[in-house]
């Protein structure tokens, strides 16, 4: 089994679309595509056609592309859209719905789906155990969670434990540069970290150079992601609620 090729396409303000090629079967998938034009761009560069698109929840700025990818890709065979069947009343585009335990496969690489509710009520992560790696859409950021739109904080808490239960190396793809704004906000709500204070650091200096700072991994997020540290519910929606108000 040869490693996925990830590709990161930062798009709008602060949107990241990851690109996946599966080099021995030539599948190509795109989670989250916020726009076409630049994933399709992408795409064409490499000389890979995409096969593939897979949502994490019905957001525009994670849907938004849909439609115009698959049409184009009418050019090479067409494309299947994979989404969450508990949103796909939201997202018109869907070909398959899917829920948390299911398996969906890219090539010869296998994801699960997790649920992952709380950002939205019917948001999933997909998990390439093999590969160490997971899309988490609006779930968790670098040192960050997305916001309770549609669920709870012990949705939200769950969700975390879950993803720090991960090994350390496990990539995590998150769909946002939030990093830096989260990383100034860490620091408040935990002075006392050393390894969070150099991360900080570092963010600022690849920031200030105009670098990506994800995808990131879990033994990061476990060392300096107050919303992963936290040790309730009642924390992690305190923290929740003061950065909503920062
Ligand atoms: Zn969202
Ligand atoms: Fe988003």
């Amino acid at each position: 089994m040869t490693a996925l090729d990830i590709v990161r396409i930062p798009v709008l303000s602060d949107n990241y679309v990851w690109l996946v090629h599966e080099s021995d079967s030539g599948a190509t998938m795109v989670v989250d595509p916020a726009v076409a034009d630049p994933v399709l761009a992408a795409a064409a560069e490499r000389g890979w056609t995409i096969t593939d698109i897979w949502n994490t929840h019905w957001h525009p700025d994670h849907t938004g592309g849909n439609a115009a990818i698959k049409e184009a890709a009418k050019a090479w065979g067409g494309c299947t859209i994979t989404g969450p069947a508990a949103e796909y009343e939201r997202i018109p585009t869907l070909d398959v719905r899917v829920k948390g335990g299911d398996q969906v496969r890219l090539g010869s690489h296998i994801a699960e789906v997790w649920d992952v509710p709380a950002h939205t009520a019917g948001h999933i992560a997909y998990h390439f155990a093999a590969d160490r790696a997971i899309f988490v859409g609006d779930t968790m950021f670098a040192m960050g969670c997305g916001r309770l739109f549609e669920g709870t904080a012990e949705q939200m808490f769950d969700n975390m434990q879950r993803l720090g239960m991960l090994d350390d190396a496990t990539r995590v793809y998150c769909a946002h540069e939030y990093t830096l704004s989260n990383a100034r906000f860490a620091v408040t709500v935990d002075p006392g970290n050393d390894a969070l204070a150099a991360r900080l650091a570092a963010v600022e200096a690849a920031r200030g150079a105009g670098e990506a700072t994800v995808p990131t991994s879990i033994g990061e997020e476990r060392a300096t992601n107050p919303f992963l540290r936290a040790t309730s519910a009642a924390e992690l929606g305190r923290i929740r609620a003061l950065k909503d108000a920062a």
